[in-house]
């Protein structure tokens, strides 16, 4: 077909023509030499199909289209209102299609299909149009110096963005990335993870129909060392925004020296929840187990080590084993009563397994899981793993897994508390449980995280900043804070004296 798209049923029915190109200057083409990747579902290991995979020559050809219509007056010179409009006319597509799209998201990553629809489309749809509305609200300041001089400042937009995007949340991500880029006039080569590339393609259809011109996005399946590497390394490139691992974030810090492009990066995480001998042991049980295990634990931001004060240390591992059991029903991710999916790879599987190896070989002790799933068959499954006895030197309170895998950790004082959660090389996101105010906001301070949720997890909204410290990135996303990576400040500086 001219659009290289295949006709697909997913597993709960839903018949839709999948598009399989790279998408480059509003056109569907097949990468220049033939290369394909397979795209497998995770809950069966089957293939689902395969789609183009981009050269190093199609990142080029790609970044030449985001240069062009950078310059075209079709974008350049579009009214900001006028854009804010074609950025909100994509979130309605994305509404209309939506239940299409969240099947697709299901079909190709496992996550359960209640929440690819009313969570991942959902917030696609509410960040997209968040930017949209910013686009007309972006602007530069007067500054006052001396009477005989005017100053002022102009936001101008970086250039062409690269923006490189893991597999956990392949919509929204994409949706996080692409909102503030074209609210403040970039055009975009985005590189979708080779895992979960179905969804994104699915969208970028929805791009010329949405009324972007030619070249402002660009979608480029492919993998990461190829075309990853290719788009973080390309002198064309003005910036790379990222998310995904530490150690790749690492690799495109180094290839992004190149020509000195502005970086974001958002990266790994072991975030630590807290509970306090005055928390209420319902909710702290409640968001323990929501902040690792949802998502299949494969969220950056999960509470993967959980700290809890010696008063409540047993009346609250009772408490929160007896909600791993009652909750984490794993299975079927079209099964509507599904709590967890299966992991993403077969790979990511195994290296859980690993993980559990690691722990008790270090003295951890299993208290819950630790095993695959073959009777659901081929799929990715793993259970939902708890260790106790997790001391802060041990490579599993250290290390992240990127699974639904947790340690627990007791401490007897705050002091003790703040030391363990900042006892790792991350800084993304921190959890405190407990019924004192003061305890609450001190420790908040304290901490070294981009977020901290007081007696909750995992909150996050588009329009409140997120990102991390030390090794977890650099840089916001989200917010009007996540404008700030997507343009460039230009003084101007006038002599009104004659
Ligand atoms: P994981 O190891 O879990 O797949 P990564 O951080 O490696 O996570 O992947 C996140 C994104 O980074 C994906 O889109 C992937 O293709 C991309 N990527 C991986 N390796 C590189 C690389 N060397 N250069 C650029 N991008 C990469």
């Amino acid at each position: 077909a001219l659009n290289l798209a295949v006709e697909l049923t997913a597993p709960n029915g839903v018949k839709y023509s999948q598009p399989t190109g790279l998408f480059i200057n509003n056109q569907w083409v097949a990468s220049s030499n033939g290369e394909k990747l397979t795209t497998l579902n995770p809950a069966n290991d089957q293939q689902i199909t395969s789609v183009s995979a981009a050269t190093e020559q199609d990142v080029d050809t790609a970044v030449k289209s985001a240069r062009k219509a950078l310059q075209d007056s079709s974008w350049c010179d579009l009214c900001v209102s006028e854009r804010g409009k074609l950025i909100n006319r994509l979130a309605d597509l994305i509404e209309e299609h939506r239940e299409t799209i969240a099947a697709i998201e299901t079909w190709d990553n496992g996550k359960p299909y209640t929440a690819a629809l009313n969570e991942d489309v959902a917030e696609v749809v509410q960040t997209l149009r968040y930017y949209g509305g910013f686009s007309d609200k972006i602007f530069g300041q007067v500054i006052e110096t001396t009477p005989g001089k005017l100053a002022y400042t102009i936001r101008d937009p970086v250039g062409v963005c690269g923006q490189i995007i893991p597999w956990n949340y392949p919509l929204a991500m994409a949706a996080w990335k692409l909102g503030p880029a074209l609210a403040c006039g970039n055009t975009v080569v985005l590189k979708p993870a080779e895992q979960t590339p179905l969804s994104i393609l699915y969208l970028a259809n929805l791009i010329p129909q949405a009324g972007f011109p030619p070249g402002v996005i660009n979608v480029l399946n492919g993998l990461g060392r190829v075309a990853g590497a290719a788009l973080a390394a390309h002198e064309d490139v003005d910036k790379i925004a990222f998310t995904g691992s530490t150690a790749t974030g690492k690799v495109i810090m180094k290839l992004a020296s190149s020509n000195l492009k502005s970086i974001t990066l958002e990266t790994g995480g072991k975030s630590p929840l807290i509970v306090f001998d005055d928390a209420d042991l319902d909710l702290a049980s409640y968001w323990a187990h929501a902040g690792i295990m949802s998502n299949q634990g494969q969220i950056c931001t999960a509470t993967s080590r959980i700290l809890v004060q010696d008063g409540i240390y047993d009346q609250f591992l009772a408490k929160f084993l007896d909600q791993v059991r009652a909750i984490s029903k794993v299975g079927d991710p079209f099964d509507e009563s599904t709590y967890q999916g299966p992991q993403i790879t077969k790979a990511q599987q195994e290296r859980i397994v690993e993980y559990v190896k690691i722990g008790q070989d270090e003295g951890a002790r299993l208290e819950l899981g630790g095993q695959t799933l073959p009777n659901l068959g081929n799929g990715y499954f793993v259970q939902p793993t708890v260790f106790t006895a997790v001391t802060e030197s041990m490579r599993v309170f250290q290390e992240e897994v990127f699974g639904p895998f947790v340690v627990i950790t007791r401490f007897s004082t705050e002091n003790e508390a703040v030391q363990l959660a900042n006892g790792t090389i991350y800084g993304l996101g921190s959890a405190i449980f407990t019924s004192n105010l003061a305890r609450a906001h001190r420790t908040a301070r304290k901490i070294e995280a981009g977020m901290v949720w007081i007696n909750s997890s995992q909150d996050s909204d588009w329009r409140i900043p997120f990102g991390g410290v030390k090794q977890s990135g650099i840089g916001r996303e989200l917010g009007e804070a996540g404008l700030a990576a997507y343009s460039n400040i230009k003084a101007v500086h006038v002599n009104l004296n004659s």
